[in-house]
């Protein structure tokens, strides 16, 4: 778990409220992030956890105004407290190519995704794609960039990181160019990480390490992880909170000892069951969850887990709200089950 905690008392570094973010298609409007809501402090690290589909991915994109077009955000506030202001600012409002979205992409919130191939350019050596990082954002001369550039290889854990520098993303394994990305998005030492599977490419020991990277870097810099995954396992260990997501909707959020040891939704205790256990689970078959996400232009009316849920009952046909919480912070879910 990360150590930098924030007291309820003090400001976030963002804070999401009513989050909507929507993509017209021909066939109607796919509400691909509904109505969210959730925090992260300064240094803290949120998981964000659901199916391909759930909205985890877009929800990390619509932060960075970077929703793919025709996709825009159709409602919600994303404040995010800037180093040294005292009013957030509220990047839902701000325009997606804007000289302001650019100073915040990659200076202060940056993100890495699942396959640094489709992020790194064939062509270029990784040395010029981490100083043009920096150059982007400082005004260094290409000197210095790639001095620092050199540093931040050497900070990723990547060995003889002068010769390194000028080599190009083919000649690393898979592991060495995640962490090329990593040193690519701390460069110019961001508030904010959004890494969106970062590890899921990578084979189990690799991952291991990728994660450990991430968690010293963190105790270094000192920055929010935004953690998205498909994968609970994934988060046990760095999360400080955990917010669990369907069809959209968050459907649970707590603390990760409130997601692990008294997980409320169905959906979350499915999530649990499919984890493998060291020593608990020989030669057996994991629990998965039932059934598929629903298309998200074909939801039900209610609750959207409830064809999947063995829980079900009449109630169900009406959209449980969020409960639990106060002032968006505390162990909150969003099914009949509870209502507090
Ligand atoms: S609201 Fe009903 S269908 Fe939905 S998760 Fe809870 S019990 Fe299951």
């Amino acid at each position: 778990m990360a150590s930098v905690q924030n007291t309820s008392h003090e400001k976030p570094l963002l804070e999401i409220s009513g989050l909507k973010t929507v993509f017209p298609t021909d066939d109607g409007i796919v509400n691909a992030v509904n109505d969210v809501s959730f925090k992260i402090d300064r240094g803290q690290t949120v998981g964000v956890v659901g199916e391909s589909g759930c909205g985890k991915s877009i929800t990390g994109l619509s932060l960075l105004q970077l929703v793919p077009s025709p996709g825009r955000i159709e409602a919600g506030e994303i404040q995010f407290y800037r180093n040294g202001e005292e009013a957030p600012l509220d990047i839902a409002q701000v325009a997606p190519k804007s000289e302001l979205m650019r100073e915040i992409r990659g200076n202060e919130i940056a993100i890495i995704f699942q396959e640094p191939m489709t992020s790194l350019n064939p062509v270029y050596t990784i040395g010029n794609q981490i100083a043009e990082a920096i150059v982007l954002h400082e005004q260094v001369d290409k000197k210095t960039a790639r001095e620092r550039a050199i540093e931040m290889i050497a900070r990723v854990g990547i060995p003889a990181p002068t010769q390194r520098v000028d080599e190009y993303p083919h000649q690393l394994s898979g592991g060495m160019r995640q962490r090329v990305m990593i040193a690519m998005a701390l460069c110019c030492s961001p508030t904010l990480l959004i890494a969106d599977e970062p590890t899921t490419a990578l084979d189990v020991t690799i991952q291991a390490q990728v994660l450990g990277l991430m968690q010293e870097l963190q105790a270094e810099m000192g920055m929010a992880i935004m953690l998205i995954t498909h994968d609970l396992g994934v988060i046990a260990d760095l999360a400080d909170e955990v917010v669990v997501m369907y069809a959209g909707r968050v459907v649970e959020k707590g603390t990760v000892d409130d997601i692990f040891y008294n997980p409320l939704h169905p959906y979350t205790q499915g999530l649990l069951k499919s984890i493998p256990v060291l020593g608990k689970t020989p030669q057996k078959t994991l629990p998965s969850i039932p059934g598929t996400v629903p298309h998200p232009l074909t939801l039900p009316v209610g609750c959207s887990f409830q064809a999947r849920c063995s829980e079900r009952m009449p109630a169900c046909e009406q959209m449980p709200e969020l409960m639990g919480e106060t002032e968006n912070r505390g162990h909150a879910v969003r099914c009949w089950l509870h209502t507090f």
